[in-house]
């Protein structure tokens, strides 16, 4: 049965996890808090009503404590480069340095090329490309001083380039390109904090039933057998986010490929 364990792995560390108001930032903040981790849960909202969409920090924080975790919330708009320094500064203030940061955040449009608006465009390079930079730099140094740290980026597979024949509908371009550009600052920062005792790496999660992907109705008849659980991506992050860090870095991984590789089942979630 899930259930929280205050004496685990990640006891005594701090994560801030952003995206943590629904879908797989909720799920990994879970997981984390599981092995003992203290987390901090990010994104815009709070409480209920402030979205069209379900989800809320206060529900997630909720669910970590009612299970016996110890997990808090800082509201913050990631596009804002004042939100996301209060952020870190807040969590800091909370628990103390950051050890784990989980970049899950995202905002995506589904939009050709021809017709992408400019706004949207930087808005996304914003909140998926520079946020998740920007956030790393804000941790480094207590890191480097600290000599531990792990960051894990959330990809996905629309940052590998299409392959012929088209199968896919368009509109992924912009997508693809921010979670492509994710993934290469990953493996750039894996090898320069390599002697810091740092670790990044990327999880890439295969299609998760989330309220962000029911907005774009990407489950369907064609794509359904290929829904993954939430579980396996909490479970992978984890294992990325508690790695050796002189082994494990600089990896661009699939959930379920690497829970294959570790021979680990995904545990249940509280
Ligand atoms: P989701 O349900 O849409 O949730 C996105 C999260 O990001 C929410 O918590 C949202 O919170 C937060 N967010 C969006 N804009 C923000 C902003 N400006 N500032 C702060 N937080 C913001 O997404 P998901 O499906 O769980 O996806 C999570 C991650 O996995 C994303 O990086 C996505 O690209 C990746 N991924 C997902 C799938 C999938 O099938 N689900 C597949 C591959 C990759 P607020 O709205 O409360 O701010």
């Amino acid at each position: 049965m899930a259930s929280i364990n205050r004496n685990g792995p990640l006891k005594g560390r701090n994560a801030v996890v952003t995206g943590a108001s629904r879908g797989i930032g909720e799920a990994i903040a879970a997981r984390l808090a599981m092995e003992g981790a203290n987390v901090v849960c990010s994104a815009r909202t709070a409480e209920t009503g402030e979205s069209k969409l379900p989800g809320t920090l206060h529900a997630t924080v909720d669910r970590i404590k009612r299970a016996g975790g110890e997990a808090t919330f800082i509201k913050a708009d990631l596009s804002e480069a004042a939100d996301r320094e209060r952020l870190i500064e807040q969590a800091v203030a909370a628990y103390g340095p950051v050890d784990i940061l989980i970049n899950n955040a995202a905002v995506t449009f589904f939009i050709p090329v021809e017709t992408f608006p400019e706004k949207r465009f930087k808005l996304m390079m914003e909140v998926q490309v520079w946020a998740p930079f920007h956030l790393s730099q804000l941790v480094l140094p207590s890191m480097r001083e600290r000599k531990q740290g792990w960051i894990v980026n959330i990809s996905s597979p629309a940052g590998l380039h299409p392959k012929q024949p088209y199968t896919r509908r368009g509109g992924g371009a912009v997508y693809g390109m921010c979670k492509a550009a994710l993934e290469r600052f990953t493996t750039g920062l894996a090898l320069e904090v390599y002697d810091d005792n740092i670790a990044v790496n990327v999880v890439s999660p295969g299609l998760v039933d989330t309220p962000g992907v029911a907005v774009h109705g990407l489950i369907n008849e064609a794509t359904k057998d290929r829904v993954q659980p939430i579980e396996y991506i909490a479970e992978a992050v984890y294992r990325l986010a508690s790695g050796d860090p002189k082994t494990v870095t600089g990896r661009i991984d699939y959930a379920e490929p690497l829970l294959k590789e570790l021979a680990l089942q995904p545990a249940e979630l509280v």
